[in-house]
């Protein structure tokens, strides 16, 4: 299997080189050439999420060094469970934030970085992997690497834009994990890492590379829970359920489809947003027009250019063929609040706020229609208490997992937003010497 740039088809990489790159050299992102064609018996005997993971995945792998490490890779990407769990009529809920930071995120960046720190074994120095974040991306990497051989991190966070339990997240690491509190807000870190992209001195010391959100490594094992969930309602009900995705920069969407394009018994797929307009405005009007990203209480779905959008159009050329593929449907922060505080009574179940989105969804469209609904669970509520525990008037207790990074929170170094301050404290040297 060969990936293509969205942005030319003659550009052809394998797997391996596209995980290393992230983002093709002409600033497209790769896409598989093709999708196997699975019907759900060819995963008769796959009982476990990371038997039916190898399954799927390999075709994908074929042709690649990483082909041989495939068993071992899905193995080191789940090792928590990710559950089915049915709350009502013709309802389940796909939960996936089992994981160290307790949102989906974790599956694609432990993916990613198993597969890196494999890529880099005979390397004569490690990779680094820089990012900016605004929040849970930043703490899925840093788990997903955190004692990986081979591999670095360094992690850039706005000081005090970021809520008192993201930043214990983000901070509860040490060993090959930086983390660095930048003030300044979001897009200075982005300017610095970008910056640091671009500088001779950094290029010449450190490998670097990033590990954002459009890297297919991250994209590919999220197919996979998909496929698990679909064939579980499958052997039990016989159908192919709905699916409603809470949706921000679409990767997780887009999994999903891809899932069903393997041939995953999936019905129709639904993107919950929040009240971010990018896709139910492209699919209103057929124009495709980036927006403000607008601030709501799913923050994480707060995207008003979504960069997987790049990914839909190459494959779903017009807004008409996206329409047949799926549906869209915004959700307002009332809306968010309403199903939160409903939760315990309706479903027996506390939402989180990009959770809650799903759940709308399904309440407004449940009414015309007969059909069976997994509703996707991106993060567990215990990650937003700020939003959550006033409207169902207690306190969510948190995972085992999310306490134990918690506990290990410790004050990052703080610095001025601009390279020389990075540079002295990554490099360990004075500021002055870089100006
Ligand atoms: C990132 C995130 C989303 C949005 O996923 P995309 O792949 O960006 O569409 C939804 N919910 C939570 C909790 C997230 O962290």
């Amino acid at each position: 299997m060969q990936y293509l740039s969205t942005r030319s088809a003659d550009h052809r990489v394998s797997l391996s080189t596209a995980l290393q790159e992230g983002l093709a050299p002409d600033g497209g992102l790769y896409v598989p050439e093709r999708f196997p064609d699975f019907g759900p018996e060819t995963f008769a005997d796959c009982t476990t999420i990371e038997a039916v993971s190898e399954r799927l995945l390999r075709p994908f792998v074929e042709g690649d060094p990483l082909a041989d490490e495939l068993t071992a890779i899905c193995e080191a990407t789940f090792g928590f469970p990710v559950r089915l769990r049915g709350v009502g009529r013709r309802t389940s809920v796909l939960e996936l934030f089992h994981g160290p930071t307790a949102a989906f995120k974790d599956v694609g960046a432990r993916f990613l970085a198993d597969s890196l720190a494999r890529l880099n074994e005979n390397a004569d120095q490690p990779l680094t992997i820089l990012v900016a974040t605004s929040g849970d991306t930043g703490a899925a990497v840093a788990a997903a690497f955190w004692k990986k051989p081979h591999v670095e991190v360094i992690v850039l966070y706005p000081k005090g834009k970021v809520s008192d339990r993201q930043e214990q997240q983000l901070t509860g690491w040490s060993d090959n994990v930086q983390t660095i509190a930048v003030r300044g807000v979001f897009d200075d870190c982005q300017e610095l890492v970008k910056a640091a992209f671009q500088d001779e001195h950094w290029q010449s010391r450190k490998r670097l590379s990033s590990a954002n959100s459009i890297n297919i490594g991250r994209l590919l094992p999220q197919m996979t829970y998909y496929a698990y969930a679909s064939l579980q309602h499958w052997r039990t009900h016989g159908t192919r359920p709905t699916v409603v995705v809470p949706s921000g920069n679409l990767g997780n969407g887009l999994a999903c489809l891809y899932a069903r394009e393997c041939g995953l018994p999936i019905g129709d797929v639904i993107f919950a947003t929040n009240e971010n307009r990018p896709v139910t405005h492209y699919l209103d009007t057929g124009e495709w027009t980036p927006f403000e990203s607008k601030e709501t209480l799913a923050t994480a779905m707060d995207v008003g250019n979504p960069s997987n959008m790049e990914r839909l159009r190459h494959h779903w050329s017009t807004a008409e063929a996206l329409a047949e593929a799926i549906s869209a449907e915004r959700v307002t922060d009332e809306q968010i609040q309403d199903q939160i505080q409903r939760g315990l009574d309706e479903w027996s179940t506390v939402w989180d706020p990009h959770t809650a989105c799903a759940v709308d969804v399904r309440d407004r469209l449940a009414r015309d229609t007969d059909r069976d609904w997994i509703l996707v669970a991106t993060a567990h509520p215990a990650k937003f208490p700020e939003v959550v525990e006033p409207l169902i008037g207690r306190e969510v207790d948190i995972p085992e997992s999310l306490a134990k990074v918690m506990a290990r929170s410790h004050p990052p170094p703080e610095i001025d937003p601009n390279l020389s301050s990075l540079a002295h404290v990554v490099f360990d040297e004075s500021p002055s010497v870089h100006p």
